[in-house]
């Protein structure tokens, strides 16, 4: 497991790259929820994303370590990540995406010079071709959350935190494969354990909610959810022990509650983030966190929509 060590030489080493990213608040949500609200901006980060840390945590020290190419099997904000990151450094990146891509996406990572190869639809697809796309071309794949570098880089959100708001009660994470939250856990309970975590899924992709009731790493079939940021169906092998070992609560919010949040952001917060990181703020709009007089953070982990979709993600 890492250690908050790691977390702080991460920050060392993408410091330079990244945004230290605002914090914002709403009064109006504040008297909804009955809690102070706060808001972690990533989706005001360097491509949209707090993916661009990790990334560059593994992409720099795969530079140092002499790799010269790096390829990862995703078509969305970690894809796009590490094509910044790579080319940032001049070093080569191609990123295999499903045959249906996003065309929005697809462009958003050829600006930042990366190669696309377009492969299946499914990750199954996709990962053992990115895997001979890294030997073709003596390269390293750079995995989404699964890896110790990437961990440690998402990790970085939750030191932020920490100095950027006093007496913070309760941080509240969006739940894909688990590499932000277990970055963040990491951060925040070994340096102030009182500080209560709580994770978020689409009722859609329960797949860690379903795994920590189990106690172990469990599969879930294959998820539809406008969160597409969630959409994994297991927790990761290095991310599931630190969410079991420290996460407070983890609870579950539905596609419309999903819209709502998104549209009530815009709307009163002129803000644009993306559904994966709604997920949060519909958590406490719809008052699933059970806190009252709190200091809460809610994480906007990004803001990457596809404009053509916008419309399909509001509702009056
Ligand atoms: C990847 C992603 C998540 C989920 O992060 P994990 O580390 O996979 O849990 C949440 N929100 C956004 C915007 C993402 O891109």
């Amino acid at each position: 497991m890492i250690t908050v060590n790691d977390i702080y030489n991460a920050r060392e080493t993408i410091t330079d790259t990244i945004n230290n990213t605002p914090i914002l608040e709403s009064t109006q949500l504040s008297s909804i929820c009955k809690n102070q609200m706060f808001f972690k901006a990533e989706h005001l980060q360097q491509t949209g994303s707090f993916k661009i840390r990790g990334a560059t945590n593994k992409v720099k020290r795969a530079a140092q370590e002499g790799s010269s190419f790096v390829t990862a099997a995703s078509s969305g904000n970690h894809g796009q990540a590490v094509a910044y990151i790579a080319n940032q450094l001049g070093i080569p990146a191609t990123i295999v995406v499903p045959e249906d891509a996003n065309e929005s996406k697809v462009n958003a990572i050829r600006s930042y010079k990366g190669k696309i190869e377009k492969c299946g639809m499914t990750s199954s697809e996709r990962l053992p071709r990115a895997v001979e796309v890294a030997k073709e071309n003596n390269g390293m794949i750079i995995p989404p959350y699964d890896d110790p570098l990437i961990i440690a880089g998402q990790g970085t959100v939750g030191l932020e935190i920490l100095e950027q708001i006093d007496h913070v009660d309760v941080v509240v994470v969006p739940i894909g494969g688990g590499g932000l939250i277990s970055g963040i856990l990491t951060a925040i309970k070994e340096t102030k354990p009182s500080i209560k975590v709580i994770g978020v899924e689409p009722e859609t992709a329960k797949d860690t909610f379903i795994s920590l009731q189990e106690g172990k790493i469990t599969s879930i079939p294959p998820t539809i959810t406008i969160a597409d940021g969630l959409r994994t169906t297991h927790p990761g092998t290095l991310t599931f022990p630190i969410v079991k070992r420290f996460i407070d609560d983890i609870v579950l919010v539905s596609e419309v509650q999903i819209k709502q949040a998104m549209t009530f952001v815009l709307q009163r917060m002129k803000q644009l983030i993306e559904p994966s990181s709604a997920v949060t703020v519909a958590a406490a709009m719809f008052d699933k966190l059970g806190v009252y007089d709190k200091n809460v953070v809610c994480v906007l982990s990004g803001g990457n929509v596809d404009i053509q979709q916008l419309n399909a993600f509001i509702v009056q």
